[in-house]
């Protein structure tokens, strides 16, 4: 039997959920386009979309709330989150943004230009988004491990440093406005980055003068993960090895609905003084002053105690065994995952599960529409749905390389029984998973397409057995 470890915390507050019957979730997935994104989140029973400001705060978190500065410029609350950024990351400067990609849109704006690059090992499905709607390119130069499901690799979201040092060569240094990393690897799996691979590549961006931007939205798991896994990190604390890892960055982007443990905010982190001050003006022209940056002063407090909550150990240790346990069971199912388990997050290879689908039938859709269907359980494709586009050269469609379900683990949420039903709901899914079919768009937008697309079953009704239809 798999460890589940007993959760560092009791229950305070609890949400009521239900499930509502199968007849209910038919209705409401078709309404909705076969788009989990178009739910009602009370026609949902286990809600594993993102562990995007989905968590659950803490006693402390909500103290500081109640003692939120509310004052529009030099509040308390604000020098208490900077107190926390400075301990933890240690730029010189940073903005309050209100989420993760409000950071990013401020960078992107400032410093790519049409037709530039900006290499990292993956970007997530917004960064991505963000630096595309300024013309430019994102490139994911992730090692090849990272692809292959089943290898046990420890670091597979390490940036290749070959595959950077190549690209850098044949794009030329004026073509790269900025360089970046994505710790851990959401849209690979949840996979850490070594300090080792930090290292190497912060080392590679300094030879070339390219300035080194660390997406950080999980700095507390990659560091959680450095210390299990990477050799001479096991005596060091989570708190020193963040240190470490933005001591080698030029900056940094953060969505705080993350490891910073609150429902909403994020920052722009830099050492560089110039461009801190476009950055504060770019702030105020669409977030807001920079001492509050979009969100009220309790926001930032609750931010402040999250940031340091993020990086308990004991915390972490649990929060990593829940991906463990839920990735044990599953595998006990024969279902497909992309092992070692992330962090946040069990990845499913749909494709793998699916192999009848091919990826223009969105293998991934169709397992997320089943979850719903089957289980009231929403999750998240991550796979052509979200990432497939036409080539900026060619037109022709590129793929995404892999067709994953994403079942994001909300912090502090569920409990081993939660887990145990989803793991009950795939088993039951696996078993006729021949039966299942492919979806297509009946619309999409240009960017960032899965949260508002629609879809339709394609030949559903056949491949339904007669007492489910
Ligand atoms: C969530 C996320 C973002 C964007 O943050 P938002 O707060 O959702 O805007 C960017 N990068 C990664 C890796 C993320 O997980």
């Amino acid at each position: 039997m798999a460890f589940y470890p007993p959760e560092p915390f009791r229950i305070k507050v609890i949400e009521p959920i239900r499930l509502i019957d199968r007849e209910g979730r038919q209705k409401a997935i078709q309404k909705a386009g076969y788009n989990v994104f178009a739910l009602r989140s009370e026609d949902i029973f286990i809600d594993l979309l993102t562990d995007s400001g989905t968590g659950a705060m803490s006693q402390a978190q909500w103290a500081a709330i109640m003692e939120g500065d509310e004052s529009y410029a030099g509040a308390r609350s604000y020098y208490l989150l900077k107190e926390a950024i400075d301990d933890i990351f240690g730029f010189g400067y940073f903005v309050p943004t209100h989420q993760g990609r409000a950071a990013e849109h401020i960078l992107a704006s400032l410093l790519v230009q049409p037709g530039q690059s900006v290499p990292s090992n993956m970007h997530f499905d917004t960064t991505d988004a963000n630096i595309r709607a300024r013309q430019g390119r994102p490139v994911n130069l992730v090692i090849d491990e990272a692809y292959q499901p089943s290898n046990p690799h420890p670091f597979k979201g390490n940036l290749d440093l070959n595959k950077l040092r190549r690209f850098i060569e044949e794009t030329g240094v004026k073509n790269i406005p900025l360089g970046m990393i994505t710790v851990t690897n959401n849209a690979g799996g949840g996979q850490p980055v070594s300090m080792e691979n930090l290292r190497g590549a912060a080392a590679i961006y300094r030879e070339y003068g390219i300035p080194f931007f660390i997406d950080a939205c999980r700095y507390a798991e990659n560091a959680y993960f450095i210390q299990q896994r990477e050799q001479g990190y096991r005596h060091k604390s989570t708190l020193e090895i963040a240190r470490e890892m933005f001591s080698l960055a030029d900056g940094a982007t953060m969505s705080a609905k993350k490891d910073a443990l609150v429902n909403i905010g994020g920052f722009l982190a830099m050492n560089d003084a110039e461009l801190y001050q476009r950055a504060a003006n770019e702030l105020i022209l669409r977030e807001g002053f920079p001492t509050y940056g979009g969100l009220a002063g309790r926001d930032l407090a609750a931010m402040a105690v999250g940031l340091r909550e993020g990086l308990d150990e004991d915390y972490l240790a649990y929060r990593l065994g829940q991906t463990a346990y839920l990735s044990q069971g599953l595998q006990a199912h024969n279902i497909p995952l992309i092992l070692p388990p992330g962090g946040h997050a069990v990845y499913i290879d749909a494709g793998a599960l699916f192999p009848h689908i091919p990826p223009a039938e969105f293998p991934g859709q169709a397992l997320v529409v089943e979850l719903y269907l089957e289980g009231g359980i929403r999750a998240v494709e991550v796979g052509s749905v979200m990432f497939a586009h036409p080539d900026p050269d060619t037109g022709k469609m590129v793929y995404a390389r892999l067709e994953l379900v994403r079942l994001a683990l909300p912090r502090r949420m569920y409990t081993q029984s939660h887990l145990d039903y989803v793991i009950n709901v795939l088993g039951r899914i696996a078993s006729r998973k021949d039966h299942i079919q492919g979806y297509r768009f009946t619309y999409a937008p240009e960017l960032l397409r899965h949260f508002t697309a629609r879809f339709e079953p394609l030949a559903r009704e056949a491949a339904l057995p007669a007492e489910r239809r």
